[in-house]
């Protein structure tokens, strides 16, 4: 038996004080002053908030072919670090996650690891070469439900349409697009603006976004049958209005911010520092603050970290040929509550139950009541700390969030019944 004490819970039906008890797998009761005898465990949840387990909808683990930059083990350590139970671990591996073979490898050592809940994602197209689509059936049938070409947008149309028209067979599988036009982003590295100007770098122009997502819409309704579609890391403010009005169609459309893209803007990299570097690329203040706002009311309904390990020689070459991404399962709660000013409940709903959701992931961001599984987090959200590079789970340590003091921090996790975090500290 293992007993959270003390503590309110936040999940679906609300927040309340509560202690949580645990046997086994599964949550067995819940409710103020629960007794256990002396054999059990207890975790300490006094001053914090105890919630579903966070789900990250879009994790880069590297593994296959670039465990310099982190392998399964280590990002699953981070994730739990950060509150995760499960990740989506995205298929542009080396090579590519695009069949039933490379799915099982990567969830073997998901399971291997036993730090969090590893599901595959699946390329869209075979190779993640954008020509012909992977066997979406297959992969479907051994469990995958995520599919995305993640790095590359899916650029040709009628590819496009033939996943969505096949997706829409798979119930509960999901299409989703990294969205930036690949024609008009080709030579970019940062925000295209005055900012790319000064550089004297080709910018990435946020218009690229708007025109694939507006397409991929129009494919969507085209398409119908409540065939499912996810706009991955929206950065720009016309992204937004875009879903608000295809959910208010009727769409089964959705889409997710990054905790970076609610932070940073594009002044980030005036001194070309590569650690600001991303794709799609860190925008204006205005595009910060319409993510901001879509985040509180709905329109967005997920935080997902993007978390992208590359190595320090890789990160330190100039600008120009640095790899786009950054870290960021450990960060993403203090940034999010922190510093993006997200409320605590709103926050945990995007970080938990609704990217499950997207996910199908039926294990994960359930209620906190009796006979639900036992994947959980407790949160401090007035615990201060300082974000020390070098001192993260990651196996990189390419954090914008180095050196910032930051409010929010999981004090512990809990993975189907057994604890992956105590006290900060990872227990495998
Ligand atoms: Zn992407």
């Amino acid at each position: 038996m293992l007993l959270i004490r003390g503590g309110d819970v936040i999940d679906q039906s609300g927040r309340r004080r509560a202690d949580v008890l645990i046997d086994g797998d599964r949550i067995v009761a819940v409710g103020i002053g629960l007794q256990v005898g002396s054999g059990a465990s207890v975790l300490d949840a006094d001053g914090a908030v105890t919630c579903p387990g966070f789900v990250d909808l879009h994790t880069h683990l590297r593994q296959p072919g670039n465990e310099e930059a982190e392998t399964v083990e280590t990002g699953s350590r981070a994730g739990a670090l950060g509150g995760y139970t499960a990740l989506v671990a995205m298929p542009n591996t080396s090579p590519a996650t695009d069949s039933v073979a490379m799915v099982r490898q990567v969830r073997q050592w998901g399971e291997a690891a036993g730090l969090a809940d590893v599901h595959p994602a699946a390329t869209i197209t075979a190779g993640r070469s954008g020509e012909q689509l992977a066997d979406l059936a297959a992969l479907y049938a051994d469990g995958v439900r995520v599919f995305t070409d993640d790095g590359n947008e899916v650029a040709d149309a009628a590819l496009m349409r033939a996943a969505l028209e096949l997706a829409r067979q798979l119930p509960g599988a999901v299409i989703a697009q990294h969205a930036e036009c690949a024609a008009l982003v080709a030579a970019g590295h940062l925000n295209e603006g005055p900012v790319a100007q000064a550089l004297g770098l080709v910018g990435r122009p946020g218009t690229a976004e708007e025109i694939t997502v507006a397409r991929d819409l129009a494919l969507v309704a085209l398409v119908g049958g409540n065939v499912r579609y996810h706009v991955l890391h929206a950065s720009v403010a016309a992204t937004v209005e875009l879903i608000r009005r295809a959910k208010a169609a009727g769409l089964a459309v959705s889409v997710e911010v990054t905790p970076q893209h609610l932070t940073l803007t594009d002044a980030c990299c005036s001194g070309a520092d590569p650690t600001f570097k991303v794709n799609p690329p860190l925008r204006r203040e205005e595009d910060l603050l319409a993510l901001r706002d879509a985040l509180r009311d709905g329109v967005i309904d997920a935080v997902a970290t993007d978390h992208a390990p590359h190595t320090p020689d890789t990160k330190a070459r100039p600008f120009a040929s640095a790899p786009p991404g950054m870290l960021g399962l450990e960060t993403a709660l203090a940034v999010v509550v922190g510093r993006a000013g997200i409320p605590l409940e709103r926050a945990i709903a995007a970080l938990s139950w609704q990217p499950a959701r997207i996910a199908g992931l039926s294990e994960h961001g359930r209620p906190i009541a009796p006979g639900e599984p036992a994947n959980i987090c407790v949160i401090d959200p007035n615990r201060r700390w300082e974000v020390i590079a070098d001192r993260l789970a990651s196996k990189s340590h390419n954090t914008p969030f180095a050196h910032w003091t930051v409010t929010g921090k999981v004090r512990h996790t809990v993975l189907r019944g057994t604890p992956t975090v105590i006290d900060e500290v990872a227990q495998r």
